[in-house]
């Protein structure tokens, strides 16, 4: 790192900030010009970077602090050269194909979620995404089914030959949710419970980690670096929008997020276009965008009848619309040099 040092600062200050820095393991190198004093700080200190650059920000002199390597290690690029493929049971997220996960937003019946998984396995997709512990922000409105809502999911998935992806929200689940789905789903609103990040460190479960609906880039790979320095690699990020200033869709899709992620980690991208704009009508427009930018999966959400949905129904598009974006969608991925494989009709 950096230490830029105040306009007419002491030499006493420059050497406590230099003795600072031998003492936390650094080498230095200052560097005094003719208006402003600079001091190198090279090394691999066992020494948390972040707080160390707190620590010094207070001392005496110092005017700002500034990184030359990320706070981040294991989901770096530069500690893994090429992509990280997350293998699902067979199914593989970052590879040459762009998977497609799709499903209601929340479980509601059995009859919904089967009449919705056949659709989306017969369409081309490979995984089956649905809630089955809800996030809800009014805590009056549907939680989720629970425990039912996971066998059910399981259930699906088996007769549809689909994988799937459901969100864990507490410590307490992760086992649980581990036992039903194939890919354990950390929402925005938990991108930043360290415990639970840790929790699912533990296990070598796939997990796909939504972006905080508030996160910097840095801050979410500092979030999938709390569970890959557990022990668990098996890491897909998911853009889902952040909020901004603009009312007319619900978040603000970052697609420019996703060649930026692809260049600073290895990690698999996906990207949610349903909670990204919370309108059907942008769904299949950005889906291709964010094909066309170098997603490796979509997570789309499908309604038998959105308008009827228990949940997200605005935003949920029906099946007949999932059927005619397939084949755009494989068209796109075709134009970049990917492929999503579209079933033959029967
Ligand atoms: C969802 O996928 O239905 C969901 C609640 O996602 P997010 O955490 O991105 O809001
Ligand atoms: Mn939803």
């Amino acid at each position: 790192m950096i230490i830029l040092m105040r306009r007419g600062c002491t030499r006493e200050e420059v050497q406590t900030v230099s003795d600072r820095l031998t003492e936390m393991g650094y080498a230095i190198n200052p560097i005094f010009g003719v208006e402003k004093t600079i001091i190198g700080a090279v090394g691999v200190p066992e020494y948390d970077k972040l707080e160390a650059a707190d620590q010094l920000r207070g001392l005496s002199g110092v005017e700002e602090v500034v990184f030359v390597s990320k706070p981040y290690k294991f989901v770096a690029k530069e500690f893994r050269a090429e992509k990280t493929v997350v293998d699902v049971g067979g199914v593989k997220v970052g590879g040459d194909e762009v998977i497609m996960m799709a499903g209601p937003c929340t479980v509601e019946s059995e009859e919904n979620l089967f009449t919705t998984a056949k659709a989306v396995s017969e369409a081309g997709a490979k995984i089956l995404r649905g809630g089955a512990y809800k996030p809800s922000t009014s805590p009056y409105s549907f939680q989720g089914l629970g425990l039912p809502g996971l066998q059910l999911l399981q259930e699906a998935g088996k007769r549809y030959n689909l994988k799937v992806v459901t969100e864990v929200m507490h410590v307490r689940k992760v086992e649980e949710v581990c036992e039903y789905a194939d890919i354990i789903q950390v929402g925005t609103r938990n991108m930043q419970n360290y415990d639970l990040l840790r929790e699912v460190g533990l296990t070598r479960h796939p997990v796909l980690l939504k972006r905080g609906m508030n996160a910097k880039l840095e801050e979410w790979l500092l979030a999938a670096e709390y569970i890959a320095s557990a022990g668990n690699e098996n890491i897909m990020l998911c853009e889902r929008g952040i909020r901004t200033f603009e009312p007319y869709t619900r978040n603000t899709l970052d697609l420019s997020a996703v060649p930026s992620l692809n260049s600073l980690t290895h990690l698999p991208v996906v990207v949610d276009p349903s909670q990204g704009t919370g309108r059907r009508d942008l769904v299949g427009p950005m889906s291709k965008a964010a094909v066309a930018c170098g997603a490796d999966g979509l997570l789309v959400e499908v309604h038998p009848n959105p308008d009827k949905a228990i949940k997200d129904g605005a935003q949920s598009i029906t099946i007949q619309s999932f059927q005619k974006l397939m084949p755009e969608l494989s068209a796109v991925a075709n134009a970049v040099e990917r492929s999503i494989p579209l079933p033959l009709k029967v």
